[in-house]
C-alpha cells in the first residue's frame, strides 16, 4: 500500500491522507486549512479517481472539504460513525454559510473593481448532495469495501470521534493501520479515553500537544474559578472563545461542576451568555446521544442546564448583551476568533482593560486567537486595527485534545509495536519532541511526514 500525506503536516488543520492499495484509492478526512495563509481550493489529486472516504470526525478541519470533493466529481460513498454523520449535517451547513456569505462580501469589491464575480468553495446544495452519500456505520463494527476491512474505534475526542483502523489485503499478504484521528484529553469531561489498543503494522498519530502536559483537572477548574471569581468581584467582562462542537459543553458542564463549590458558589448570580448558534445545534445533538457519553451522564435529564446561563438564538441578542451591565461571562465562537459571533465580542470589548479574554483551546498559527494570545498590543480585525487592552488567560487543560502523556500512552498501550509510526496533525515542535520521547521509550521508526509526502510500503 501507499500512503500519500495531503494535509495536517506541520500544521493542526486541512487533515488529508490518501491510501492507495491495488487498483483502490481512499481518502482518510478532507478538512479546510483554517489558518489565513491557506488555499482550500487546491486539490492536488483527481476527486474522480477516489473510491472512497472514511471519516474520522466532525470538525472542519477534517471533514470541511468534503462538499467540494462532491463539487468536483467525487460520486463514492463517505463512511463514518453516526454521530459524526449528525453533526456534520450541523457542521458542513453552517460551512456552506460562511463560505457563501463571504464570497458575497469578496464579489461586491470585486464588481467595484471591474472584476469577475468568484463562486464560493462550495454551497448549501453542494452540501445537500454530498450529505445523501454519507453511509454510518456504528463503533466497534467491521465493514468490508473491496479489498479492505476498516472499524471505527472510540478516539474521546468530540462526540462520535472514532480512531480508524483499516486491514488492507494485497494479493496474498495483509497489512494493518491505524490512524489516529484526534485522540481525547484524559480530562474530558464527556467522554471516555481513545479506546484502540489493539495492533497495527503503521500508526498515523495526531500530536498537537506533543511538546505539553496540560494542567490536571483540579488546577484547570481553579484557575477559571478564580479569574472567573476575580470578573463577578471586580465587575468585570469574561469571554471565552469556544469550538462549538465539543469544547462548548464540556465547558457547561465544568462551570455547572463550579457553581456547586462553596468556594465558588458567588458565581451562581454571574450571568453567563452563550452566544454560538453552532454550539446550541450540538448541544443539542449531544444530548440526543447520550448513550455515547460517559456512563454516569446517560441518566442526566439537564445536562446541560444551568440556571444563570442564557443560550442567544437571535443577531439582536448579542447587542443587547453587549449593552448589558458587568459582570458578565460571554461563552461565544469561533473558537480560534476567526469569525462567529465571538468578533462582535472582541470588536467592542478588546480595548477595555476590564476585559478577560480567558482561551481554552488551540490557537492555530496566523489565526486572530493566536495574535491576541501572544500578547500583540493590536489587532486587524476586516482590515480594521482594534488596540488590546484586555487581559489574556490561558487555560491548556480543556482542550479536546491528548497531551504529551496521553499520545505517549496511546502508543504504548498497543498490543505491538508499529513498524512505523507517521507522526501528524502537529506544529513540527510538538511532532520533533513527541518523536523524542517516543525514542526514549523504544520506538525508533518514526517519521514527520512533509506535505504531499509518498510512501510506499
Ligand atoms: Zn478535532
Amino acid at each position: 500500500m501507499k500512503i500519500t500525506f495531503l494535509g495536517a503536516t506541520g500544521t493542526v488543520t486541512g487533515s488529508c491522507y490518501l491510501l492507495e492499495t491495488s487498483g483502490l484509492k481512499i481518502l482518510i478526512d478532507f478538512g479546510l486549512y483554517q489558518e489565513e495563509n491557506e488555499d482550500n481550493s487546491e486539490i492536488s489529486f483527481n476527486p474522480k479517481e477516489i473510491d472512497a472516504v472514511l471519516l474520522t470526525h466532525s470538525h472542519i478541519d477534517h471533514v470541511g472539504r468534503i462538499p467540494l470533493l462532491f463539487k468536483k466529481g467525487f460520486k463514492g460513498k463517505v463512511y463514518c460513525t453516526n454521530q459524526t454523520k449528525e453533526l456534520a449535517v450541523i457542521m458542513l451547513k453552517d460551512s456552506a454559510n460562511i463560505q457563501e456569505r463571504a464570497t458575497e462580501l469578496e464579489n461586491e469589491s470585486r464588481i467595484k473593481a471591474g472584476l469577475d464575480k468568484k463562486e464560493p468553495l462550495y454551497n448549501t446544495e453542494d452540501v445537500e448532495i454530498s450529505l445523501s452519500y454519507f453511509y454510518p456505520i456504528p463503533f466497534n463494527k467491521k465493514e468490508s469495501f473491496k479489498n479492505i476491512i476498516f472499524e471505527f474505534i472510540e478516539a474521546g475526542h468530540i462526540l462520535g470521534a472514532a480512531s480508524i483502523l483499516v486491514d488492507v489485503k494485497e494479493n496474498t499478504y495483509h497489512e494493518t493501520i491505524c490512524f489516529s484521528g484526534d485522540l481525547g484529553n484524559s480530562g474530558n469531561l464527556l467522554l471516555d479515553p481513545p479506546k484502540f489498543n489493539g495492533e497495527c503494522d503503521y500508526l498515523v498519530m495526531e500530536s498537537t500537544y506533543g511538546n505539553r502536559v496540560h494542567e490536571d483537572v483540579k488546577l484547570r477548574s481553579e484557575k477559571l474559578g478564580d479569574i472567573l471569581l476575580d470578573i463577578y468581584n471586580n465587575k468585570e467582562i469574561g469571554i471565552i472563545p469556544t469550538f462549538s462542537l465539543g469544547r462548548t459543553q464540556n465547558i457547561i458542564l465544568e462551570l455547572k461542576k463550579l457553581l456547586k463549590t462553596d468556594k465558588y458558589r458567588a458565581l451562581n448570580s454571574l450571568p453567563i451568555y452563550i452566544d454560538s448558534p453552532l454550539g446550541m445545534k450540538a448541544t443539542t445533538i449531544y444530548e440526543n446521544n447520550k448513550e455515547a457519553l460517559k456512563n454516569n451522564l446517560v441518566n442526566d435529564s439537564n445536562l446541560f442546564h444551568l440556571d444563570n446561563a442564557h443560550f442567544l438564538e437571535e443577531l439582536k441578542e448579542t447587542f443587547t448583551v453587549i449593552r448589558s451591565d458587568n459582570p458578565k461571562l460571554i461563552i461565544s465562537s469561533s473558537g480560534m476568533c476567526n469569525g462567529g459571533k465571538i468578533m462582535f465580542y472582541l470588536k467592542e470589548f478588546l480595548k477595555s482593560n476590564l476585559t478577560n479574554i480567558i482561551f481554552i483551546g488551540y490557537q492555530a498559527e496566523n489565526t486572530l486567537g493566536r495574535k491576541i494570545l501572544e500578547k500583540n498590543t493590536s489587532v486587524f480585525i476586516n482590515k480594521k486595527e482594534y488596540k488590546v487592552n484586555a487581559k489574556i488567560h490561558k487555560i491548556n487543560g480543556y482542550s479536546a485534545h491528548a497531551d504529551q502523556t496521553d499520545l505517549i500512552n496511546f502508543v504504548t498501550n498497543l498490543k505491538k509495536s508499529p513498524d512505523i509510526i507517521f507522526i501528524t496533525h502537529g506544529e513540527n515542535d510538538s511532532r520533533e519532541i513527541l518523536k523524542e520521547k517516543l525514542a526514549e521509550k523504544g520506538y525508533r521508526n518514526i517519521i514527520l511526514p512533509e506535505k504531499n509526502k509518498q510512501i510506499q510500503m
